[in-house]
């Protein structure tokens, strides 16, 4: 029989370099990985067998066995599902293909320490086996193959790895690790169970052992031990996370499946779970991140909702069912009505997936303006009204009142409808958020640093829900730092007499706050709102008002300040054309072509001359933004 030896990517020499050198703070989650992997695996198979149903062959059962021996020193952690041919062993098992990997890496310091923490909590997918094990073993067949075209896969995780064709009788995949010297407590059932109802309780699989009994000694004298018995047994949970009571999962657990959701090494900001019914019915797990991946901005970026009907996998990244101003949330839906062939074509045309696709978005908003709430709550109140605030998200009023459009959501309830954020005990509350206060800003400043300028989009984008998103906006202002203000708090400070809310619209906060043309605003005092977004510009030109009062850019036309313009002023202002009638004619003179006009202004007050554009045209900030994308 012919060995293929082959070295790995260099990417995963560097990582298997980090995993086998740093301090391990958790040398545990390599059992999450292998299990989850395990689990992707008969996610796929049965996947693939709803069009080939033949795939299953003589096991129609989809499990994960682990199994040990203590003499050998092995752990063992074999699937029934869709296996790896020779060819998928090699790509798959000797390059990283895991999405984030490569971000996660570039974020490593060097620091051996802080990185070992951050790969411990991150997990490195199958090479974290690497932790425990000096040596691993991969055998496995892919369905459909016959059994003569199995692989074994081997490394020591230096360099290469080794290939060679065998015979395995069954489906699926065994990955066996040989333990090393100070890592055999992995080969202890007791607490290899520990393990798996801490990480893979949620994994809708019934993951098996096999059972031990006491064995008493034979003679008089002569020690017991335990056995096995030949019995499997279940040892987790076995249902999916998402189809449980939401009562019975903790934050823990809510928290570990996100960081297998959306390989993100920190916790999520909130989450929500709900059973929607009425005429569409699903449920929806969704999950706010609590900072921006680095492939934001990326328009091919995949979308981050998994589509699962009734229990059973369908597909990664359903662009369909969240808008894409919300890209970044994360989370999966179970729909009870799709067929489960469906397939990204169909899911375009669907009803149901339209549904389920406002059913997300008002999710999503309802759960921003619970924080963003809280947010206003806690700014005022002192420690304990404000800890009160923060247990929970309070969602009522999103879902629950039938929405007057689209039609085919009318009657719809929404069942078990407790939004869940982090949610601490009555008793710590007050000291925990005070303490959170004073290290970090607060739940919505955070959402809204990471992704304040991608949910702008949606004045764009979605007209339904327009004012709802209106509302959940901040900007630095000309009287606050930082981007706090929202539209209501704005004109909550308006003076008497104004009529507009007033903008500023410019490359960086700094240029805003020097712009000649607030001079004027400065000098009575009129907050202006300073936006330095590059989609600022195209965002607001969908929403001309807000909550009755429209919007002006102080770059825009000849301000009219309105009431706020004294007679005297004004008549001053007349008078001094007048006078400068001839200057201004010149100037006309000098700039033809360059400028369409030259006239007299009350809106500077220490700078000599301006730019302004017409109010139909083009703002400068949005003619930069063409001149920057060529056009
Ligand atoms: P990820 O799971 O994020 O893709 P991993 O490093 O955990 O990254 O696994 C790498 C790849 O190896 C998987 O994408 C899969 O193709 C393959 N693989 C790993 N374990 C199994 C398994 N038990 N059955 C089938 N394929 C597997
Ligand atoms: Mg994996």
């Amino acid at each position: 029989m012919s060995t293929q030896k082959h070295a790995f990517q260099a990417e995963v020499a560097q990582l298997l370099h980090l995993v086998t050198h740093s301090l391990y703070s958790n040398p545990e989650i390599f059992l999450r990985e292998l299990i989850s992997n395990a689990s992707d695996a008969c996610d796929k198979l049965r996947y693939e067998a709803l069009a080939d149903p033949a795939l299953y062959g003589d096991q129609p059962e989809l499990e994960v066995r682990i199994a040990t021996d203590k003499a050998a020193k092995t752990l063992t952690v074999t699937d029934t599902g869709i296996g790896m041919s020779e060819a998928e062993a090699i790509a798959h098992l000797g390059t990283i293909a895991k999405s984030g990997t490569k971000d996660f890496m570039s974020k490593l310091s060097g620091d051996q320490k802080a990185d070992s923490q951050l790969i411990g909590q991150f997990g490195v997918g199958f090479y974290s086996g690497f932790i425990v094990a000096d040596k691993i073993v991969v055998e496995s067949r892919r369905a459909g193959l016959p059994a003569n075209q199995g692989v074994r896969w081997t490394s020591k995780g230096d360099g290469d790895f080794e290939v060679e064709t065998i015979t395995r009788e069954a489906r699926g995949t065994s990955v066996i690790l040989h333990l090393r010297e100070d890592a055999l407590e992995f080969a202890d059932g007791w607490r290899l169970k520990e393990l798996i109802g801490k990480y893979s309780d949620h994994i809708s699989l019934p993951i098996k052992m096999e059972g031990e009994t006491w064995v008493e000694g034979k003679e008089e004298g002569q020690a017991g031990h335990m056995a096995k018995t030949g019995e499997w047994e279940t040892v987790n949970q076995a249902n999916a996370l998402w189809t449980r009571p939401k009562k019975d999962i903790t934050d823990q657990q809510f928290k570990d499946f996100y960081q297998q959701l959306a390989h993100d090494w920190e916790p999520p900001l909130a989450w929500s779970l709900n059973r929607v019914e009425g005429n569409t019915e699903y449920t929806q797990l969704l999950y706010l991140p609590s900072h921006a991946p680095m492939d934001l901005w990326d328009r091919d970026r995949k979308a981050g909702i998994k589509l699962y009907v009734r229990r059973v996998f369908i597909m990664d990244d359903a662009e369909q069912l969240m808008p894409r101003y919300l890209r970044f949330i994360k989370g999966v839906v179970d729909s009870a009505d799709l067929p489960l062939n469906v397939s990204r074509e169909l899911l375009q045309e669907s009803r149901d997936v339209r549904a389920i696709r406002d059913g997300n978005t008002r999710r999503v908003l309802s759960m921003l303006e619970g924080m963003a709430k809280d947010e206003q709550a806690a700014g005022g109140a002192d420690a304990a009204e404000a800890a009160n605030a923060e247990g929970k998200i309070d969602v009522g009023t999103g879902d629950a009142t039938p929405a007057p459009e689209p039609t085919e959501l009318h009657g719809d309830a929404v069942t078990d409808v407790v939004d869940k954020s982090e949610a601490p005990t009555a008793a710590d509350t007050a000291v925990k958020f005070a303490e959170d206060k004073a290290k970090e800003p607060g739940k919505y400043a955070i959402f809204w640093g990471a992704f304040g300028a991608v949910l702008k989009e949606g004045l764009g984008e979605d007209n339904a829900h327009r004012d709802r998103i209106a509302k959940l906006l901040r900007y630095a202002s000309t009287t606050a730092e930082g981007e706090t203000v929202s539209f209501a708090d704005y004109k909550a400070r308006m003076k008497e007499g104004q009529k507009a809310i007033y903008y500023i619209t410019a490359d960086t906060p700094a240029a805003a706050r020097n712009s000649p043309q607030l001079e004027v605003f400065k000098k009575k005092g009129i907050e202006v709102l300073l936006m330095t977004d590059r989609v600022d510009e195209w965002a607001l030109s969908y929403l001309p008002e807000f909550e009755g009062t429209p919007l002006q850019s102080v770059a825009k036309g000849a301000v009219d300040l309105g009431d706020l313009q004294d007679e005297a002023e004004k008549k001053a202002a007349e008078a001094a054309a007048e006078s400068v009638k001839p200057l201004l004619d010149k100037l006309k003179e000098a700039l033809k072509g360059e400028v369409e006009d030259v006239r007299v202004t009350t809106r500077l007050v220490d700078s000599p001359a301006c730019l302004v554009v017409k109010d139909a045209g083009m703002s400068m900030q949005l003619a930069r933004m063409l001149k920057q994308a060529g056009q």
